[in-house]
């Protein structure tokens, strides 16, 4: 009598006999309780600690995101309608710029939640011109095909070109 993989109850459900362990503590884990990683089988609490480590934001840092994404989408929308066509490599240009800056700012700290924080950001951000050309066309004229309606479909653009420029830099 010596196997020691024999009579082990999971350290969760001591109810619960098993055979595994996790395989970075070595505590016995039962299946309902283990998580399938690249390297084996991991208990809950293995697996919590190794998502905070990927979470080192603070909860001031989304705040700060927010408003660096939505300023500097908002002046670079302003910015990038004098040129034209070039406004979609523009856009591309000022996602990451955006993301450089808020890198910066909160020290390149991370969490998952940010490039959602941030692409909500830049979206609306960059929506702000079509909203002011909407209400005042719509003031003005009565309908949204008034004066604005050709630099809408620009705006639009290089919104869409932007958030998918900062989501793709935060895809990780
Ligand atoms: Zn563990
Ligand atoms: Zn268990």
């Amino acid at each position: 009598m010596s196997d020691i993989d024999t009579n082990l109850v999971c350290t969760f459900h001591p109810k619960t006999e098993t055979r595994l362990r996790c395989n970075r503590c070595n505590r016995p884990i039962c299946i309902k309780c283990a998580t399938h990683t690249p390297t084996g089988y991991r208990c809950p609490d293995c697996i919590r600690s190794q998502q905070k480590k990927f979470i080192t934001t603070k909860w001031f840092d989304q705040v700060i995101a927010v408003a660096i994404t939505g300023v500097i989408s908002f002046l670079g929308s302003l910015f990038a309608i004098n040129f034209g066509f070039y406004m979609i490599l523009i856009a591309i240009g000022v996602g990451y710029f955006a993301v450089w800056a808020v890198r910066k700012a909160i020290k390149n700290r991370r969490s998952p939640l940010l490039k959602y924080v941030m692409s909500g950001s830049a979206l609306l951000g960059s929506l702000i011109p079509v909203f002011g050309i909407l209400i005042r066309d719509l003031s003005l004229y009565g309908t949204i095909f008034g004066g604005g309606f050709y630099s809408i479909i620009w705006y639009l653009a290089y919104s869409v070109i932007l958030t998918a420029s900062v989501y793709y830099q935060l895809r990780n």
